[in-house]
Order: structure tokens, then C-alpha cells, then sequence
């Protein structure tokens, strides 16, 4: 089953467009340095718009997770990644074995199609 469309919005497009293309990107703040996901026009540490699109590999280490339950089995697992490039985003495991997941273990981006939109990019185990 494939997961809804997500809504594209103007400022993301490029983020999107990156993805559907297989690419993952963050963004940079030309003024602060800070570097940032999800996309914003403008950048969360100084309010500064001269950001830019930054491509990043997608992977990274697990810094957090938790699994969500549902009659025992394992609905979702949303995770905490700190991608190799430094910055820490808010995603979900997929594809794994739900029990041998770890802290600090390392994982890759994962893109699930949608229905007739870009793909969702979540996490596997490397
Ligand atoms: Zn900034």
C-alpha cells in the first residue's frame, strides 16, 4: 500500500523535486552557517532567507527512537537520525527488524513512493 501524497508546498518544492530525483537535501544559512531540515524559506536560528539547498549521502546513526505499538506489533517506529553531515532530523524507520534496533546504530535514507506524488524519505538500517 502506498502512502498518501504529501502536500507540496512552494518554499519545499525544490526539496521535493530533489527527492523524487533520489536526492536528499538540508539547508544552509549563508549568514549564521546553521544548517537545518525540514525546509524553511528562512533560517530557524537568525531569521535570515539568504539559505540555500544543501545535497547531503542520507546517512546517518540513530540518536533516539521509539517504538509505537499496536495489539503487541510494531505500528511505527519514529527515530531521531543525526545524518553524517552533522544535523539531527525527526523520521521513521522502515524495513528492519524492529527488536535489534539500537542507539548510535548507523542507517541510510529510504524513499517510499507515494500515490502519485514524491517519495517520503525515512530511514533503514545500513
Ligand atoms: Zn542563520
Amino acid at each position: 500500500m502506498a502512502l498518501p501524497a504529501p502536500e507540496v508546498r512552494p518554499e519545499a518544492k525544490p526539496y521535493w523535486d530533489a527527492l523524487a530525483e533520489g536526492k536528499f537535501l538540508i539547508q544552509a544559512c549563508n549568514d549564521c552557517g546553521n544548517r537545518y531540515h525540514y525546509p524553511r524559506p528562512f533560517c530557524p536560528s537568525c531569521m535570515s532567507k539568504n539559505v540555500e539547498w544543501l545535497p547531503v549521502s542520507g546517512n546517518g546513526t540513530i540518536y533516539s527512537f521509539s517504538l509505537v505499538r499496536s495489539k503487541g506489533a510494531v505500528a511505527s517506529a519514529p527515530v531521531f537520525v543525526t545524518l553524517d553531515e552533522g544535523i539531527t532530523l525527526l523520521s521513521a524507520l522502515v524495513d528492519c527488524d524492529y527488536e535489534k534496533l539500537t542507539i548510535g546504530q548507523k542507517v541510510r535514507l529510504k524513499l517510499v513512493p507515494t500515490e502519485g506524488g514524491p517519495p517520503i524519505p525515512f530511514f533503514t538500517p545500513a
